[in-house]
């Protein structure tokens, strides 16, 4: 025989305002799914979660937060973390500087002297900062790496085989900036491994209730607040962030700062990772992308939060 019925607990107000944000923009129809690997195309144009994680380890979601999906760009703040880490801010600048680009993603930003990738927020800087990956081999710098981003998550995360396999077959623009990094002397040895390394860490499969966490890891000095593992030196976090913030958001990063002022990564699958330091971690999940490569929903989700809270 059933019991009596329990009423559901009376969503809290960060809830409701998360599903009041959810139904406001839910009717957004702007933007189009990414294509240009053709398993991102897969995506439906109507998939959108908002999860919102506290420093103090609580986790609030509304809409599609548990869909997986790829982690893309987000990955380049979180491994440029890593590299910091283990290579230290002098042998890291070495490689990769920290001024804006202003340009798309896959710009090929050297300097025309040293051929160092202006930022590690651009594929170029990206590719020369996964080479920092520390390990003996391939294999054990890409368990590094998913430990890593698993730690950040607060659990065990893998990577969608099918889109790595499809980033390896069709990344020719990447494969051609990691021999010029390497022509450059920028990478030391063989470029094809930091560059494998680099489709996989794109590849890692996350929900936006993963990106909520991982952002609060930021928010809360480098200290995951769910599982109360240090991820990231105080240092080191505020360095991330300071890159985030200049450079997290493709060519829209300087508008971004004038109008969110966030520090924000977003990746071509239609997640946006966004940090409000001291407070809370921002996931938002919506494929439809702007035509700088930002998901429209998250935009605009990320600009009332920041507005309104
Ligand atoms: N895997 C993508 C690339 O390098 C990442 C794109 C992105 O999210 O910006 O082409």
């Amino acid at each position: 025989m059933d019991g009596p019925k329990v009423p559901p607990a009376p969503a809290s107000p960060l809830e409701q305002y998360l599903q009041r944000l959810y139904d406001k923009f839910a009717r957004l129809e702007d933007g189009q799914v990414a294509t240009y690997i053709p398993e991102l195309g897969r995506a439906r144009a109507s998939w959108f979660g908002i999860a919102i994680a506290t420093v103090d380890g609580r986790v609030y979601d509304v809409g599609n937060s548990q869909v997986p999906f790829t982690i893309q760009s987000i990955s380049k703040p979180l491994v440029y973390g890593l590299a910091l880490e283990s290579c230290g801010v002098k042998g890291v600048l070495k490689k990769v500087g920290v001024e804006p680009s202003g340009e798309a993603f896959n710009s090929i930003s050297l300097d025309p002297h040293t051929g160092r990738p202006l930022n590690p927020m651009i594929n170029a800087g990206a590719i020369a900062t996964t080479s920092l990956v520390p390990g003996t081999d391939p294999g054990s710098r890409w368990t590094q790496l998913l430990d890593t981003f698993s730690a950040f998550a607060g659990r065990s995360l893998g990577m969608d085989e099918s889109v790595y396999i499809s980033e390896r077959d069709t990344g020719h623009r990447n494969r051609a900036i990691a021999h010029l990094l390497r022509n450059f002397g920028i990478l030391e040895a063989n470029p094809e491994e930091p560059l494998d390394l680099y489709f996989r860490q794109c590849s890692v499969s996350v929900t936006c209730r993963d990106l909520a966490v991982m952002a609060a890891c930021l928010a809360n000095g480098g200290v995951n607040p769910v599982t109360g593992r240090r991820v990231l030196e105080p240092r080191n976090t505020g360095r991330v962030l300071s890159v985030m913030t200049s450079c997290g958001m493709y060519d829209y990063s300087g508008e971004w700062i004038y109008s969110v002022g966030l520090p924000a990564k977003s990746g071509v699958a239609g997640g946006i990772l966004a940090v409000l330091p001291g407070q809370f971690g921002i996931g938002v999940f919506s494929p439809p992308l702007d035509e700088r490569g930002n998901s429209v929903r998250g935009v605009q989700v990320c600009e009332a939060i920041s507005r309104e809270l």
